[in-house]
């Protein structure tokens, strides 16, 4: 007989690590797990009922770009309702440490920051701030190899000179021993698209040394994107540390068979030795800046949002271009600096990247956006309602094993992703009939159905009635738990 702060009872456990479910009680004491098993001599403070339920540890966002929101809006409902536990930030090369800009920063710096968000010389600063007033969920941080350029470049449409590169490494560093988990990349973007191999391999080897994991969006998805491919895999094997792909749709210029044939090298690299792991979200929508040869490729284009021209907010852009009388390039012009929508995946695509065992979810939402991708709030419901039970692509314990426990061991993210004792006490309750996204294109801010509780460190952030405004997150790695 023991006496615990929470019991969650005669859930059907699906602990993260691809095994099979078990009927079992989950003991809680403060912030970990205390016990799995038959609990029915035990007591707690509070119980919860899951019987008919599945318990299973909060999902990870492995690629979001949420830094702004951690700090600014540390309720996180656009992740917690959910059941997102814990949000990887800083992607795509895209960090809000270490940078000081009083103007809006260039695209994409300005996904996760506008006019003076940019304020942290140092990433420990930007840690502090999340320490000092918790968010909502976990945040496991990298730092982002644009916004190193931009803090140490006068001019980032170059290669970076020996000092510069030597600068870049000390801040890489310090954001590591800040608790950093790893140095992300953003190779197709402005800020980065003129650097050389050699300068990402540098900066890569002191994230490897601190443990670190490599993150990157990379040169090409199109095209191009087999010699990107081998350029991520070069850059795990001379920095020596794992890599993960970002949003690994590849699917541009009008070739849908190079999903497929991304994921036979991602197959065929798996023997060279080097550690690589893909991310994906299950939407046949992309969605980043506003650009020309963005929209040129795209059979329609939604405006997430735009600087000169808020109210197109939510529009079709070839809308927008037959009232202004221009074609939709011309029209792409004049709305930037913003944020689209861009339809044009393959279906298929999107089911086989969610039923490969390779692939990690991340939603990729950008919560700055005024009328954002619905994959924001509803990436994981998503993946579970539709792909694992209405379409049964794969199983339910293989896909919670790719939103947790795949994912907290890609990111060194220390006891998170398991149901198991001694764990951090992370954990979704969810019905599994009926969980489901609900957001669309034209009304994404919607919260997902289905899901029961979200506890993070064991406090309950949201249930059935909404967020409870418990804010129980913290800064998580390899060594910060
Ligand atoms: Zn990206």
């Amino acid at each position: 007989m023991a006496e615990h702060g929470v019991i969650i009872r005669a859930g059907e456990v699906i602990d993260g690590a691809n095994r099979m479910r078990f009927r079992a009680d989950v003991a809680i004491d403060g912030d970990r797990i205390a016990a799995v098993g038959d609990l029915s001599d035990d007591t707690a403070e509070t119980e919860i009922d899951a019987a008919g339920r599945i318990v299973c540890p909060g999902f990870i966002d492995v690629h979001t770009h949420d830094d702004r929101m951690l700090r600014d809006a540390g309720d996180m409902t656009p992740k917690v309702s959910q059941g997102v536990t814990t949000v990887v930030a800083g992607n795509c090369g895209v960090s809000l440490a270490p940078l000081v800009a009083a103007e809006r920063p260039m695209e994409p710096l300005d996904m996760v920051g506008l006019e003076g968000d940019y304020r942290y010389p140092t990433f420990a600063g930007f840690v502090d701030d999340l320490t000092r007033r918790a968010p909502a969920s976990n945040a496991a941080l990298l730092v982002g190899h644009g916004t190193l350029r931009l803090a140490v470049m006068d001019d980032t449409q170059r290669e970076a000179t020996p000092d510069e590169t030597a600068a870049m490494e000390e801040k890489v560093a310090e954001a590591m021993a800040s608790g950093a988990v790893g140095l992300s990349t953003g190779l197709e973007y402005p800020p980065a698209r003129r650097c050389g191999t050699g300068e990402v391999v540098a900066l890569a080897a002191v994230a490897a040394r601190a443990g670190g994991v490599y993150a990157t969006h990379m040169r090409s998805y199109g095209a191009d994107a087999r010699a990107a491919f081998e350029e991520a895999v070069r850059v795990g094997r001379d920095a020596r540390l794992p890599v993960v792909i970002s949003h690994f749709h590849c699917h541009a210029d009008g070739n849908p068979g190079l999903c497929a044939e991304a994921l036979g090298w991602y197959d065929e690299s798996r023997g060279e030795g080097v550690e690589v792991a893909v991310d994906a979200y299950p939407y046949e929508a992309s969605s980043t800046s506003i650009l020309p040869r963005f929209v040129e490729k795209s059979a329609k284009v939604l405006v997430a949002w735009s600087k000169p021209h808020p109210e197109t907010n939510g529009r079709y852009l070839h809308d927008i271009a037959a009232d202004w009388g221009v074609d939709a390039v011309d029209a792409a012009e004049r709305l930037a600096p913003g944020g689209a929508i861009y339809f044009g995946r393959d279906e298929e695509n999107v089911k086989r990247l969610m039923a490969h065992p390779a692939v990690l979810i991340g939603s990729d939402g950008i919560p700055l956006n005024p009328h954002p991708h619905p994959r924001l709030w509803g990436t994981f419901p998503r993946v579970l309602g539709r792909y694992v039970r209405d379409l049964g692509l794969m199983a339910l314990e293989d896909a919670i094993h790719r939103m947790t426990a795949a994912s907290a061991d890609r990111f060194g993210l220390r006891d998170r992703g398991r149901v198991e004792t001694g764990r951090h006490a992370d954990i979704v309750v969810f019905d599994p009939a009926a969980i489901a996204d609900r957001g669309a294109y034209m009304e994404p801010e919607r919260p997902a159905a289905g899901i029961d509780r979200v506890l993070v460190n064991g406090v309950e952030v949201w249930n059935a009635r909404g967020h409870t405004g418990a804010a129980p997150g913290r800064v998580v790695g390899r060594r910060t738990g």
